[in-house]
C-alpha cells in the first residue's frame, strides 16, 4: 500500500519515518499532507475537513504515538478511513428473481448517460443476459439514434418512439415491449440538461413515480470537479438513488469527486468509467480509488 502512494505523500510519511518517534507535532504535519493531495484531488472542502478532523481523532485516540511502528500506523489509519467512506461496496444490479427489472439513469447532458446504458448492457451480456433499451432522451435529438447505434452494435433491441413527446409514455411502452419480449431488464435512457432545472427533475420524478424503477443510478462526470457534488446533490434530493456510476475517470481526474458525491447522496458507488468503449465499465473498488485521491 506504501508504494501505491505518490512520490510527495511517500517522502512526507518518510520524513516522519526519519524522525524515529512521531509526535503530535510531526504527526499533523504528515496529515496536513495528506489534506492537501486530497484538496488537489478535487475532494469537495468540507468533506476533506471532516475526512482529516475524523483521521485526526482516531489517531490520538488510538495512541498512534506509542505504537510500534507510529508512521506504518498513521498512514494505515489515513487509507483505511478513506476506503471505509467510499464504501461499502454494492456492485450488484439487483435484478428481480422473475420478471423484468427496470433500470434507469439520469444525470446532466455529456455526463455518458447513453454510453453507460450500452456500457451496462455489455456487461449483462456477459451474463448471458440481453436487456431492452429504451430511448427516453427526448431532449437531445442525436441520443435515440445514438442508443440505435449502440444497440445495433451490441445486438440488443433498443425501443424508441420519435414521434412521441412525453418520455413517461416512451418508458412505459418500452417496458411493456421489453416484458412482451420476455427480457431480463430493460436500462432507460432519460433526458439531462446541461444544468440542474425544475423541469429536468420534474420530468424525472414523473418517470419515477409512474414507471416505477427498481434501480435509479445517477450518471456523474468524473472531470466536472466540484459540479459533480452541486448536481449529485440536487438529484439526490427529488429521486432516490440507488447508486451512482461516474464516467471518463480514464483521463487526469484524481476522481477527488468520487468522494465528495459518496458523501454527500450517501449511494454506493456502483462502477467507474474508463473510457469511451462499450467495454470500459469497471466495478468501484474503493482501494484503488483510495489510492488514487491520495496519489
Ligand atoms: P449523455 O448526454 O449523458 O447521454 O452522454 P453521452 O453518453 O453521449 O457521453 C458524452 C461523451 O462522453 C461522449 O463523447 C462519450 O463517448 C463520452 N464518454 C462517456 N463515458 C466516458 C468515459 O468513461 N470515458 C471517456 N473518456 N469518455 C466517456
Amino acid at each position: 500500500m506504501f508504494d501505491s502512494l505518490s512520490d510527495g505523500l511517500q517522502s512526507a510519511f518518510k520524513s516522519l519515518r526519519g524522525k524515529g518517534k512521531l509526535t503530535e507535532g510531526n504527526m499533523r504535519e504528515g496529515l496536513q499532507t495528506v489534506e492537501q493531495a486530497m484538496l488537489e484531488a478535487d475532494v469537495n472542502y468540507s468533506v476533506v475537513k471532516d475526512f482529516m478532523e475524523h483521521v485526526t481523532e482516531r489517531a490520538l485516540g488510538q495512541r498512534v504515538l506509542l505504537s510500534l511502528r507510529p508512521h506504518e500506523e498513521l498512514i494505515r489509519i489515513v487509507y483505511d478511513e478513506l476506503v471505509s467512506i467510499l464504501g461499502p461496496v454494492d456492485t450488484s444490479l439487483h435484478l428481480k428473481k422473475s420478471g423484468c427489472t427496470i433500470l434507469m439513469l439520469c444525470g446532466l447532458q455529456g455526463a455518458g448517460k447513453t454510453t453507460t446504458c450500452g456500457k451496462l448492457a455489455q456487461l449483462l451480456l456477459e451474463e448471458k443476459i440481453t436487456p431492452t433499451l429504451v430511448a427516453a432522451d427526448l431532449q437531445r435529438p442525436a441520443a435515440i439514434e445514438q442508443l440505435h447505434v449502440i444497440g445495433r452494435q451490441l445486438g440488443v433491441p433498443v425501443y424508441s418512439d420519435a414521434g412521441e413527446k412525453d418520455p413517461v409514455k416512451v418508458c412505459q411502452a418500452g417496458v411493456k415491449q421489453a416484458e412482451a419480449d420476455g427480457s431480463r431488464v430493460v436500462i432507460l435512457d432519460t433526458a439531462g440538461r446541461l444544468a440542474i432545472d425544475k423541469e429536468l427533475m420534474a420530468e424525472l420524478a414523473r418517470i419515477d413515480k409512474r414507471v416505477k424503477p427498481d434501480q435509479v443510478y445517477l450518471v456523474v462526470d468524473g472531470m466536472t470537479g466540484q459540479d459533480a457534488v452541486n448536481s449529485a446533490g440536487a438529484f439526490n434530493k427529488e429521486l432516490e438513488l440507488d447508486g451512482v456510476v461516474m464516467t471518463k475517470l480514464d483521463g487526469d481526474a484524481r476522481g477527488g469527486a468520487l468522494l465528495s458525491v459518496k458523501q454527500v447522496t450517501g449511494v454506493p458507488i456502483k462502477f467507474i468509467g474508463t473510457g469511451e468503449h462499450l467495454e470500459s465499465l469497471e466495478p468501484f473498488r474503493p482501494e484503488g480509488m483510495a489510492s488514487r485521491i491520495l496519489q
